[in-house]
């Protein structure tokens, strides 16, 4: 049987409209998965007036965003609420410079520029909807605060390169709750809301391919619902919302495979890519493929940020100030997957996340650290004398880390904690996805949209586009951000 005439549905075979034996449901818009993205497409597709259905395959809805921090990446147009409130201006055009250069190399001018410009309305928005924010603000460098408060420095926004182009502005605003996890209120208020305005959702069903006809328009989706196949017609579009591909091990290993480094996934448990591979299955373009997010949760307790990262040739290599998962992304990279962290007595303490962390070299000099690390001579210990003869006079040439987290290192005992491949825990999600326009439409090699078809949240490639520029709460924004463009695009089809 060759690949077109088989008629089993599969995420990366589309089912033609010729094969559909009838129309179980018929509705304007087809939302696949039902987290951050999804919700908010259901609900802005309901308020143009398009009746929608959504699909989630788990029993209950919320996906990898019901077990996140909550914590939503918005700014901009003089400030939010809470930013203005504690006293932080945030002007549009600081906050597109910083996203601009989180988006690395491949950044979307145009898809950042309605962001910076639209998110601070969007913050509003998500507290319409009923999502909780305190109004307090949490200082010092956390990630993620396990207090219920709303605002906190989540990215490299006081960091080098980023502070030098922007003004910096705490930005990560989370749901409020108490405890690690304010995703769990933020989903429960955005899926009730989904359903409030009246979306029809269906749990338990797993949508298993697109449904085209002979000129490559989307026409619907073929879904399993409680074990039965139903072919779902879609008027207006579908509007693919089912997460990233991070615990999809074949495709991280055909498409980031720097990410297999990382032993522990961020994601609720169905981030294997089905979407993604629908829209490929259609002709939709992948962009960033390669890119992920990546952490190594070194602080808190935030005195661990005062300490410095060396390689095996005993070199610093990053500002440790910056985001974690930007130093994650340092540290990942280094030669034959070696680095410590060193500290003195002063600074030392367990990292709260990974406390396990092994300590593979302690001593009451540096020649000793050194040594234990089995270093070649004299590069730890020029290193460290070198960062702290500048740290005494409140600089760092060679990272620019900024003043407060600078520090001699002059406290014994000295350690060093292993941040060595095998060592240690490193935490990832996947950022590459559909190519999309703002509007959520999936575009094709040529760039062209496929008709009826849309994209948003980890399944579309968005905001976070380049693993070293990651903040806390990008994710979050840009799903829930650009869910809503893509529900209004495609109610407007
Ligand atoms: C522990 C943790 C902490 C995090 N903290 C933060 C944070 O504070 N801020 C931040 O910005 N990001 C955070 N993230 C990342 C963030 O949660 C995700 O990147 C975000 O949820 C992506 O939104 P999404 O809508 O694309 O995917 P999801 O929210 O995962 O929604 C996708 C939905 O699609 C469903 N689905 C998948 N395949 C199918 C299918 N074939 N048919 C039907 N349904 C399907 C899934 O079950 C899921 O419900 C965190 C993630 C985790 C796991």
């Amino acid at each position: 049987m060759t690949q077109t005439q088989n008629k089993t549905p599969s995420p990366g075979r589309p089912c033609r409209l010729a094969d559909v034996p009838r129309w179980d449901i018929d509705t304007d818009v087809v939302v696949i998965g039902l987290g951050a993205a999804g919700s908010c497409a259901a609900i802005e597709a309901r308020a143009a007036g398009a009746a929608a259905h959504v699909f989630e395959v788990a029993a209950a809805p919320g996906g990898s965003a019901s077990w996140s921090g909550g914590e939503v990446y918005v700014g901009g147009s003089g400030g939010t609420r809470v930013q203005r409130a504690h006293g932080f201006e945030d002007s549009t055009e600081d906050l597109y410079t910083y996203l601009m250069m989180a988006g690395g190399p491949g950044a979307d001018a145009e898809r950042v520029r309605i962001y910076a410009e639209g998110a601070a309305g969007h913050f509003d928005w998500l507290e319409a909807q009923g999502v909780p924010f305190k109004g307090t603000y949490l200082p010092g460098k956390w990630i993620e605060p396990t207090t219920d408060d709303t605002l906190l420095w989540s990215g490299s926004e006081a960091a080098w390169p980023f502070s030098a182009r922007a003004k910096p502005a705490p930005r990560g605003h989370t749901a409020q709750f108490k405890g690690w996890g304010g995703g769990k209120i933020l989903m429960e208020k955005l899926c009730a809301r989904a359903e409030a305005v009246g979306a029809v959702v269906h749990c338990n069903s797993r949508a298993l391919s697109l449904i085209v006809d002979d000129d490559r328009n989307v026409v619907g989706v073929v879904v399993r619902i409680e074990g039965k196949e139903q072919h779902v017609r879609a008027r207006k579009g579908v509007i693919l919302c089912a997460g990233g591909f991070i615990v999809n091990r074949e495709m991280v290993a055909r498409f980031a495979p720097a990410a297999l480094a990382c032993s522990e996934v961020v994601s609720g448990g169905n981030d294997d890519g089905s979407g993604i591979r629908m829209g490929m299955s259609v002709g939709g373009a992948t962009i960033h493929m390669d890119q992920f997010f990546a952490t190594i949760p070194f602080f808190p307790p935030a005195s661990l940020v005062k300490g410095i990262f060396v390689n095996a040739r005993g070199e610093r290599f990053i500002n440790e100030d910056a985001y974690h998962g930007r130093v994650g992304h340092y540290v990942l990279r280094q030669p034959e997957g070696k680095a410590w962290l060193l500290v003195d007595n002063e600074i030392f303490g367990r990292p709260v996340i990974e406390p396990d962390i092994r300590v593979a070299a302690v001593g009451e000099t540096w020649e000793e650290v050194e040594q234990e690390l089995a270093l070649p001579a004299g590069t730890l210990v020029h290193t460290v004398a070198e960062f702290n003869r500048n740290a005494a006079a409140g600089q760092d040439p060679l990272f620019h880390k900024a003043a407060d987290w600078l520090r001699p290192l002059t406290e014994p005992p000295f350690a060093a904690l292993s941040y060595c491949a095998g060592d240690m825990k490193a935490h990832a999600f996947t950022m590459g996805g559909l190519h999309t326009r703002p509007g959520g439409e999936v575009l094709d090699a040529d760039g062209a949209p496929i008709n009826g078809l849309y994209a948003a949240g980890r399944c579309a490639c968005g905001l976070p586009r380049w693993g070293e520029g990651y903040s806390s709460g990008m994710s979050l924004g840009d799903s829930t951000f650009f869910g809503r463009q893509a529900g209004r695009a495609a109610a407007a089809r």
